[in-house]
């Protein structure tokens, strides 16, 4: 019984761990390839994370963030004419 329950133990105690690793590597895969789209509640518009409207919306609290241009566009967003995201 013992020895059982230590194998049990040892075993759960070993799955965040290796949770916690997987997780890792995507996140930062992730960093690396992805392009942040910060959309703005406000004016529904969205902007490349570099487009000088990006502090402005920060500063009004209306930032929103999204994986992709298509998943902005999904969102009824439309695209930023100074920084044209997605060209
Ligand atoms: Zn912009």
């Amino acid at each position: 019984m013992r020895k059982l329950s230590f194998a049990v133990l040892a075993c759960l105690m070993s799955l965040p761990l290796a949770a916690a690793r997987r997780s890792d590597t995507p996140k930062a895969e992730d960093k690396a390839k992805a392009e942040v789209i910060v959309g703005c509640s406000d004016t529904k518009l969205y902007h490349k994370a570099n487009c000088k409207w990006v502090k402005e919306i920060e500063k009004a609290g209306t930032r929103v963030d999204f994986k992709s241009v298509a998943e902005a566009k999904k969102a009824g967003m439309k695209p930023c004419e100074d920084c044209k995201p997605g060209n």
